[in-house]
């Protein structure tokens, strides 16, 4: 198989996933024709700096490189089936070549992004088949358009990079992104991608208006040229299934200059089951702009501190004022008692 995909929302995009198929070699040199093919398919200048573009199995920084984003250690082992050639293109030329010359000699192709994937898809193989990852790091530019209100991101940035993007030109437009500022726009948007903002704007995958996608031949498409069928199905189908998304034009929000957090705790000593199970009745009446949510973690009781308890922290973004949001649970929530903490920026 060509591109091998993480979960899929849609599981009925397996089907399509032989149509990026190609055989698979089993020559030991195999990688050692893909690099004479990556190198004569680069223009002469671009050959002259290969050695900052590739990494092979016996390259000095081939492990910092391949660890540089890896989030689980459990999938990276000494029994591991390491990939045999990681490649970091500065180029959209370069991952043209990648693609090509993995197809000519039979690599498996793996694109990581910012390698958050929870099953280590995009840099691990339980297979014994040789595989090339192409990591998108490097391409990682953001051009955030205020006036239009859109912005043309690369896949290799990560979601607080786009953040700080917005926010050093605009106080009032945002992107309805991940909770987790390190999570990279390649895989996030493959795979829908939710967090603070989705109760009201829908899934980061909805705000996507226009992309730049490699097919398995290394063309480069737009929504246009790809057609609304495909443009659907890289918008949440699964990471690494249909090509390599190379950036994503997404469209910004209108916020408030204002916005609210609060934060408040309670054990189990002080009525945390309660409150927890009311909670699940009364969020539905909270409106869209609020974003609630409640972690579990475990404490030292206050009356025995060798005892632990459960604590329920009741957490919520609000877009305005404190002034609307405290009448608000007051109103709806009544339980909760005594004024959280509460931060408005
Ligand atoms: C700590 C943590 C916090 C998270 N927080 C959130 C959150 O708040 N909201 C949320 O929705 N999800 C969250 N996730 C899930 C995360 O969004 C997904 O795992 C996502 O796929 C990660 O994208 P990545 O590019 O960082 O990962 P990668 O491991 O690089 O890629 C994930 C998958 O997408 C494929 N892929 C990567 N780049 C491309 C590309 N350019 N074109 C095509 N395919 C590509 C890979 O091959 C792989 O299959 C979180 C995950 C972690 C580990």
């Amino acid at each position: 198989m060509g591109f091998l995909h993480s979960s899929a929302m849609f599981p009925v995009f397996l089907i399509f996933l032989f149509s990026f198929s190609w055989p698979i070699t089993s020559s030991a040199n195999s990688h050692e024709d893909f690099l004479r093919c990556l190198s004569s398919s680069l223009s002469s200048n671009d050959s002259s700096s290969i050695s900052r573009l590739v990494y092979t199995q016996r390259s000095s920084n081939y492990t910092s490189v391949l660890e540089s984003t890896i989030h689980n250690s459990r999938f990276i082992t000494p029994t591991s089936h390491r990939p045999s050639v990681i490649v970091t293109p500065l180029h959209v030329s370069h991952v043209q070549a990648t693609i090509r010359c993995s197809k000519k000699h039979g690599l498996q192709l793996r694109t990581r992004s910012g390698g958050h994937d929870f099953e280590g898809v995009s840099y691990v193989s339980e297979w014994e088949a040789p595989f090339v990852i192409v990591d998108l790091a490097n391409l990682r530019s953001i051009d955030v358009d205020v006036e239009n209100e859109v912005s043309w991101v690369q896949s290799g940035a990560i979601m607080g990079e786009l953040y700080y993007a917005i926010a050093q030109k605009s106080r009032t437009l945002a992107f309805p992104g991940a909770l987790c500022h390190g999570v990279a726009f390649g895989g996030f948007i493959s795979s829908g991608g939710y967090g603070l903002l989705f109760r009201k704007y829908g899934l980061a995958a909805d705000n996507v208006v226009d992309a730049e996608f490699l097919d398995v031949k290394g063309r480069i498409l737009s929504r246009k040229s790809m057609g609304e069928d495909l443009f659907w199905a890289i918008r949440g189908g699964g990471g690494g299934s249909f090509g390599i998304t190379l950036s994503w034009k997404v469209k910004l929000i209108r916020v408030p200059e204002m916005v609210t957090v609060f934060s408040t705790s309670r054990t189990l000593e002080q009525n945390a089951t309660g409150l927890l199970h009311r909670w699940q009745y009364i969020t539905n009446q909270f409106p869209d702009g609020m974003f609630p949510s409640i972690t579990l973690t475990t404490t030292n009781t206050t009356v025995d501190d060798r005892n632990r308890t459960v604590v329920a922290t009741f957490n919520t973004v609000y877009l305005g004022g404190a002034n609307e949001l405290v009448p608000l649970m007051q109103n709806v929530f009544p339980e909760l008692e005594s004024p959280p903490k509460i931060a408005t920026k």
